[in-house]
Formats: structure tokens, C-alpha cells, sequence
């Protein structure tokens, strides 16, 4: 893959970096689009992560779903306190933090960006938008998000989810906008389903209270998505204000996200990407 200038020195300068923490989407980054599955070599190499510096996951997903992937990876690795106190977790695209707890072994909220029930409710936009997108539409609340995906069977054909997916979030982004929302909340495309957030809530902001809690630097912070283009939910993580980005899903015309490239100079994607970046990559 052919490099800007621009890019090749901002390639150099992060590979050469020392990162003090790393964050991580799920979909599409740590399992294969397709089959949403870790890899086993993966796993190992994150599970080691947290001994160095702290680790986060940051997705649209909720809580209950990051719990049971990251105990996964959990297991992998060593059970000590002071590694499980550098576990974090950004659910609901930055719409809630949690820490690691050793003292309850739970996991605790550390920040959260509620809901404007004074705009409306989710119940009421749940009911709005179910008669306006018609059956195939799945339309859940979650604490402080809304999730719009598709009946199972969609999900077996990638290319098709994924244009679903897209013409259901730019159809959502107009239905928000002819209800005067636009100014409140934003619709994000996943590339497996959309999510409605309030504006005040992003990946990238919850990198920016990461980076204030954890007093370090933000460029200093690895952040490594899969869906960067704009509309995307990695498109604000990705961006290169919050973090120094790469990006194993599709370039934008920017300098960041940075590619992911291996020895021979080929783009990587997916999973891969994430595992060769992570034997590349230096941690304090
Ligand atoms: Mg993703």
C-alpha cells in the first residue's frame, strides 16, 4: 500500500513510540466480521496487555456482551489484581466507562453520559422508529443507547449485513433529523447494525476521560478500530484526536487512521492486522 508523506512520518513515528495504553474495538478488530470469533493467538497476546500498561475495550456493544468476551481473554491470562486493575471497558460507543473492582471483583462504572429523556425517551423513539423501519428492523434499548440490527439469518451473508447496515443508519440519520433530534443525538453505522447515541457520548471522548483518569498523554494511548470512514462508529475513535489510531478496516483520506502493513508493505485487515500490530508496536 502506497503511503502520503505525511503518512509514512506519522507510520514512523508510532511504530517507533513507546504507548503507556491501548484500546480496542471488537467487531471487525479482535473477531472476523464473519463469523465473530477470536482468534486463540489473539486472545494470548491481549490477555498480556494489562502486565504493561492498561487496556481497554471500546464498542457499541453492552456490558454483558464485553463481560463474556473479555473473560476470554481474562483467563489467558494472569489472575493477579494488578493486572485485572488494568482491564477497562467503553461500552454503548462511549456511552459508559467501568473499571475492574478487585475489592468486589466486579466491574464499576466510572463515567457515563445519560440519555436526554427531556428530549425523549427511548421508549418513545424505540415505538417511533419501529413503525417507520418496518419488520426487518430489531430495535433494542440499552442503558444509554439505542441498537438497531437485523433478524439472525442477515448475518450470514457479510456483504449484505454490511449494505443493510449501512442504508438503515443513513435512513435513521434522516428520520432523526425530520424529528428535530439531529442536534442531540447521532446515528453510527457498525457495519452490523446502527447505534444511537447522544451527541455529549463517543468512543473518542471516553479515550479523552481515559487518558484525564489514567493521566497520560492521549496521543500516547494505541487505539485500533475497524470502521473509520465518516458515519462509521470508529469514525470519531479513529480520527487521530483521540489517540494515535490504526485501522484494520477501510482507509480514510486522512492521515489517521494509520494502516496496519506488513514487512512487505501489504495492508493488513481484520484480526490479523490487530496481531501483527501488537508484535510490532513498543509499550512502555
Ligand atoms: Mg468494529
Amino acid at each position: 500500500m502506497k503511503l502520503t508523506s505525511a503518512q509514512k512520518k506519522a507510520h514512523d513515528s508510532a511504530m517507533k513510540k513507546k504507548f503507556k495504553a491501548a484500546a480496542f474495538d471488537i467487531d471487525g478488530t479482535l473477531t472476523d466480521i464473519r463469523k465473530f470469533i477470536m482468534p486463540g493467538h489473539l486472545i494470548k497476546t491481549l490477555a498480556h496487555i494489562p502486565g504493561h500498561v492498561p487496556l481497554a475495550i471500546c464498542t457499541g456493544r453492552d456490558i454483558e456482551h464485553v463481560q463474556t468476551r473479555l473473560q476470554h481473554i481474562c483467563d489467558a491470562g494472569p489472575q493477579t489484581n494488578e493486572h485485572r486493575t488494568r482491564w477497562f471497558i467503553f461500552c454503548e460507543n462511549g456511552g459508559i466507562g467501568f473499571f475492574y473492582d478487585c475489592r468486589t471483583q466486579k466491574y464499576k462504572k466510572f463515567f457515563e453520559i445519560p440519555w436526554p429523556n427531556k428530549k425523549i425517551t427511548q421508549e418513545a423513539m424505540q415505538a417511533f422508529l419501529k413503525d417507520r423501519l418496518g419488520w426487518h428492523a430489531v430495535i433494542s434499548i440499552r442503558t444509554h443507547s439505542i441498537i438497531v440490527h437485523f433478524p439472525r439469518p442477515f448475518y450470514i451473508f457479510p456483504r449484505f449485513i454490511n449494505h443493510v447496515s449501512k442504508k438503515t443508519a443513513s435512513r435513521l440519520t434522516k428520520i432523526i433529523d425530520e424529528m428535530g433530534l439531529s442536534k442531540d443525538f447521532s446515528v453510527e453505522d457498525s457495519g452490523i447494525g446502527s447505534v444511537i447515541i447522544p451527541r455529549e457520548s463517543g468512543k473518542g471522548k471516553a479515550i479523552k476521560s481515559w487518558s484525564e483518569h489514567l493521566r497520560i498523554p492521549i496521543k500516547d494511548i494505541l487505539v485500533v478500530g475497524d470502521q473509520a470512514q465518516k458515519g462509521k462508529n470508529d469514525a470519531e475513535f479513529l480520527s487521530g484526536d483521540y489517540g494515535t489510531s490504526f485501522t484494520v478496516g477501510a482507509q480514510t483520506p486522512s492521515v489517521y487512521p494509520l494502516p496496519v502493513l506488513d514487512s512487505t508493505g501489504k495492508k493488513l485487515w481484520g484480526p490479523e492486522g490487530t496481531q501483527y500490530l501488537l508484535e510490532q508496536i513498543k509499550f512502555a
